[in-house]
């Protein structure tokens, strides 16, 4: 059932506290008939998937300048694409992005499709995106459920079911309210809301809109909602990553393969990862293993990674990987990971 007062509550806030963010057109904006541009919105939401505002704000200003529209991100070399990635995580992600760009420029005029349906069909794009996308740029009234938005429906309902098992049941309880009017708005009202009031711990509930309306709220409980089911413990794995510098400075690199963790991107020839993963050296060579490890943490597991490095002769050449030149090197074109492990071999 929509509640249109209720709705109109957070829009009200939402017109006095919208935070301004890049990618976004305020209300006022909005008002005034600036309507968003489906490419801005589509990224920033396929960034923001697992990453914060502030990791996200960068990279989108990089990628926007760099490509304006969908079709020049359609026209971008794969390489490109990955090493402006690089550090934002989630690799799949880049890979899905030039994807749906290339669709769109090729099989669309590079114009994004206007309703639900045509988004979903596009890859990379799963029922959130569509729906952010369909609600922000298009205002059709589409049902958003993120992460914050999952925490406001458990309050505001005091809804006790752990996660991930409450997902149906505060997805439904989001689309009761989702207005017929103005839902681009509300859409971003309330994961503002999640974002900087309804926050994880500490709600500034005196600040809410909704306070009055709260079931958590009156029955004290919002600090332990939303409930979660127990997470199983990561397991460790562990690896080698080889590290070689030519005499002339280039680095030994290796595109991983497209498929898989990482995949597409560029970082360090190494071996598996495992339990016991057995050497796997790019070239021969001298090998120093460093006496401090890179450690990362991934979505499944932590990861250990031995890092070793060697100094090679000019006409050495590797069974595995290219050498690349140290001015066309660039740390920053490395996952986080390679990263680390980069870090490391230059501070010893
Ligand atoms: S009153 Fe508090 S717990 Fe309830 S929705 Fe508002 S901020 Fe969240």
């Amino acid at each position: 059932m929509r509640d249109p007062a209720r709705a109109a509550d957070l829009l009200d806030w939402y017109d006095r506290h919208a935070r301004d963010l890049p990618w976004r057109v305020g209300p006022r904006a909005r008002a005034a008939g600036i309507r968003p541009d489906p490419y801005r919105v589509w990224l920033s939401e396929i960034m923001l998937q697992q990453t914060t505002v502030p990791a996200v704000k960068p990279y989108f200003e990089a990628f926007t300048t760099r490509w304006p529209t969908v079709s020049d991100l359609a026209a971008a070399e794969d390489a490109d694409v990955m090493a402006a990635w690089a550090g934002l995580g989630y690799y799949a992600r880049a890979r899905n992005l030039l994807k749906c760009a290339r669709v769109v420029a090729a099989e669309h005029g590079g114009v994004f499709p206007q309703s639900l349906e045509g988004l979903l069909s596009l890859p990379g794009v799963g029922p959130y995106t569509a729906g952010a996308v369909a609600a922000i740029a298009f205002d059709i009234p589409a049902t958003v459920v993120d992460g914050n938005v999952e925490r406001v429906m458990a309050r505001l309902h005091d809804e006790h079911t752990p996660l991930p098992q409450a997902k149906p049941i505060l997805t439904e309880m989001a689309a009761a309210l989702t207005p017929e009017e103005r839902p681009g708005c509300y859409a971003q009202a309330v994961m503002d809301l999640g974002a900087t009031i309804c926050s994880p711990r500490n709600p500034a509930c005196g600040l809410c809109p909704w306070r009055s309306a709260c079931a958590a709220w009156e029955a004290g409980t919002m600090a332990e909602l939303p409930k979660k089911a127990p997470k199983k413990r990561k397991p460790t794995r562990l690896g080698i990553a080889y590290l070689v510098r030519r005499v002339d400075g280039a680095w030994l690199l290796e595109r991983r393969p497209d498929k898989g963790l990482l995949g597409g991107m560029l970082g360090w020839p190494g071996s598996e990862w495992g339990e016991a993963p057995e050497e796997a050296p790019p070239i021969a060579a001298e090998w120093k293993a460093l006496n401090t490890e890179a450690r990362h943490t991934f979505t499944h597991f932590h990861l250990r990674l031995t890092v070793k490095t060697a100094l090679v002769p000019m006409d050495r050449p590797p069974e595995r990987g290219e050498f690349v030149e140290a001015e066309d090197f660039d740390p920053k074109d490395l996952p986080t990971v390679m990263r680390k492990a980069y870090d490391l071999a230059r501070s010893v």
